[in-house]
């Protein structure tokens, strides 16, 4: 009985290797990452049920993903705003270790300056890295161009601050640069007004939030979407017209603020607060664009060997900007964007990889931002260079089919006021660890415990009815960041605050 047990054993692991040995290398890779686009923000249930969001928004192609591919239902962004996740994909780092833990703009200023200013507590953000991602790094653009793909960056880049050599995508690895540069936000999303800041505002005149290049489209009906997409389907057919291999990451400004309608789309929201109905029309034009790209890449015979990923950055806007109440627009998740709560940083995840990945399959296993770098890259067989320290796992055993064996919790640090006042809308540090997510606010020593398996909404904190897991989990944090070698905030006038321990210590005196 042993005996045949081992020889089953042994039969079912050889089996195992040879069909890992048999995966398909991802000819192609595709990264699909959408700006601030909530957790319920698609018609892709990532929650137990579906929703009332999932049925206000038209996401057929996103479905179509789903179908074919895994929803990844706990899927993290590596930071609750827009730079350090993009950063941290591009770098394979978490911000505690990069230093990139906020949104940067122009080179060697920082702007969190005047935000903290604002704030009635007494911390002060410590130094960052306010350049963000530099040309020396190996950025995934860089080792996918030395492996000879060909590489495109399409949209919002928002990966260094202007006037550092990180603004401008060219100098991080990619061959062609759609419209990206130092910014994170489009000046307008209508062809009509150049794409243009001062454009919205019926002026003339330019502002460094004018997005680059799409000359085009200027004075045309376009949508800025639609304009980037157009374009990137050209870099995809000609890649397939060279027989190149092709890297593409593709980043609509959508869904970021300002909330600009697609107007041929309202009528499909009737019913709906106007600055809602604006944003779903832009969900919805975000989805016909994953459309335009799926059937490029299916009429030139790459989807088949394409690895392709659709996520999104932050969590939905909800703090200002929306419509209707505060706070509520990634429900049943609590917050949105700038939070170190769920709606902060619970993002939509799909991936699908034919031949490799399950169709129609769904996984509750924690994933974060930074597991793409190392992942895309496996996946398409290209190596991480040896030196090179990563937060991130290689995932693709696990997509696979296999367990995820993740020796490091999932862990955020974002010591900055984000400007905008919310719930967990504080600098903060967090880890998740199995179900249980445990949040460190810095500016008032509060420990908060959650266990978001069972309580997505975080409205039962355990901390004082779980002290040794708080204890527990206190402790791996502080280890986390000091590994990382994060950066902690400081008092306004010297000093340190409380660190996890020490705050720890308090709660439970
Ligand atoms: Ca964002």
């Amino acid at each position: 009985m042993l005996r045949s047990f081992l020889m089953l054993s042994l039969l079912l692991s050889t089996q195992a290797l040879a069909q890992n040995s048999d995966v398909p290398k991802a000819r192609h890779v595709v990264l699909f990452l959408v700006d601030d686009l909530g957790w319920q923000d698609t018609s892709v249930p990532h929650h137990t049920e579906k929703t009332p969001l999932n049925e206000r928004y038209r996401t057929p192609h996103a479905e179509r993903l789903a179908e074919e591919g895994l929803v990844l239902r706990h899927g993290y962004a590596s930071s609750p705003v827009c730079t350090p996740t993009r950063t941290a994909i591009h770098s394979g780092q978490s911000p505690a270790r990069s230093h990139i833990t906020y949104w940067t703009l122009y080179a060697d200023q920082d702007q969190t300056t005047p935000w903290a200013r604002k704030d009635a507590s007494s911390l002060v953000a410590p130094a960052w890295d306010v350049n963000g991602l530099d040309q020396s790094d190996p950025t995934l653009a860089r080792l996918f161009s030395d492996a000879g793909f060909r590489t495109v960056h399409a949209g919002k880049a928002h990966l260094g601050a202007i006037g550092s050599s990180g603004a401008d995508p060219l100098n991080l690895g990619f061959d062609v640069n759609i419209a990206g540069h130092g910014p994170g936000g489009p000046g307008s999303y209508y062809g009509q007004h150049d794409f243009r800041a001062n454009g919205r505002r019926g002026k003339p005149g330019k502002s460094v939030w004018d997005v680059p290049g799409l000359e085009a489209y200027h004075q045309k009906d376009v949508y800025l979407t639609e304009a980037i997409v157009e374009e990137t389907c050209g870099a995809v057919r000609q890649a397939a017209k060279d027989d190149k291999r092709l890297f593409l990451s593709f980043a609509p400004y959508a869904v970021h603020a300002p909330i600009m309608p697609n107007k041929k789309y309202l009528e499909h929201y009737p019913d709906l607060d106007p600055k809602e109905a604006a944003y779903a029309t832009m969900v919805e034009t975000v989805d016909h664009a994953l459309g335009a790209l799926l059937s490029t890449l299916e009429d030139e015979g790459m989807l088949k060997d394409t690895l392709f990923v659709y996520t999104s950055d932050n969590g939905g806007l909800s703090a200002h900007g929306r419509g209707g109440e505060r706070h509520v627009h990634n429900a049943p998740l609590r917050s949105g964007k700038g939070s170190a709560y769920e709606g902060g940083v619970r993002v939509p995840w799909i991936v699908r990889w034919p031949g490799v990945v399950a169709k129609g399959t769904t996984s509750d296993v924690p994933v974060i931002s930074h597991d793409l770098y190392p992942s895309l890259l496996a996946a398409a067989g290209v190596s991480v260079p040896k030196d090179h320290v990563l937060d991130g796992v290689n995932l693709t055993p696990f997509w696979q089919g296999g367990e995820l064996d993740r020796e490091h919790p999932l862990v955020w640090h974002m010591p900055h006021f984000w400007g905008v006042h919310g719930p967990g809308v504080q600098p903060y540090s967090a880890l998740r660890q199995g179900s249980l997510k445990l949040l460190f606010f810095q500016g008032d020593g509060r420990i908060e415990l959650y266990d978001v398996a069972q309580d997505p909404g975080e409205t039962q904190d355990l901390a004082s009815e779980r002290p040794a897991d708080a204890r527990r989990l206190a402790q791996l944090l502080a280890a986390e960041l000091l590994r990382r070698k994060a950066q902690a905030p400081r008092i306004k006038g010297g000093g340190q605050p409380l660190g996890v321990m020490a705050a720890l210590n308090e709660m439970q005196r």
